[in-house]
């Protein structure tokens, strides 16, 4: 997880959105620090974390922006955009609502970011299947159709976490390559 003496090859700025409390800043902290909290309060202040990790012998700093709860208030600015080459539109599959605000999400990003910015949904809180209100087909054409990559995690049980980022990175990086 430390970044020290290594020699980055690249560096990619990602950007995460969604609605409030669909589990950004857990998945955030679960990638960056292997950490997670149940009690996560509203994030404040940091702008963003990073990690290297190696992509086809390529050390690859992810620059990671969190929201820092903007969300609530419809205020994340462009400068929050500016750069981005990937950006994760996460929301919660226990909270419908949260699933239908995406397609706002998209819009909100394909307006500030880069036309060719890499962008990955995520359907958080894979653990609470109890719970789920929404089936992941459906979520899967929605991605088929807008033509982005699809994953659902859980940052509390750290499952596809890891993955949702290296799809993410390996993708820009081929880009660029
Ligand atoms: P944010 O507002 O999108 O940054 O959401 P947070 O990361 O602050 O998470 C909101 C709440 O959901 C917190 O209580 C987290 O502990 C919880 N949470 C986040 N990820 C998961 C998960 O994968 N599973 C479960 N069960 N809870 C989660
Ligand atoms: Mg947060």
């Amino acid at each position: 997880y430390g970044d020290a003496n290594q020699k980055i090859d690249y560096v990619f700025k990602i950007v995460l959105i969604g609605d409030s409390a669909v589990g950004k800043s857990q998945i955030l902290s679960r990638f960056a620090r292997n950490e997670f909290s149940l009690d996560s309060k509203a994030t404040i202040g940091v702008e963003f974390q990073t990690r290297t990790v190696a992509i086809e012998n390529k050390n690859i700093k992810a620059q990671i922006w969190d929201t820092a709860g903007q969300e609530r208030y419809r205020a994340v600015t462009s400068a929050y955009y500016r750069g981005a080459v990937g950006a994760m539109l996460v929301y919660d599959i226990t909270k419908r609502q949260s699933f239908d605000h995406i397609p706002r999400w998209l819009e909100e990003l394909r307006s500030h970011a880069d036309k060719n910015i890499v962008i990955i949904l995520i359907g958080n809180k894979s653990d609470l299947e109890d719970q789920r209100a929404i089936p992941t087909e459906d979520a899967k054409e929605f991605a088929q159709k807008e033509g982005l990559f699809f994953l659902e995690t859980s940052a509390l049980e750290a499952t596809n976490v890891e993955s949702s980022f290296v799809t993410l990175l390996t993708q820009i990086f081929n880009i660029v390559n």
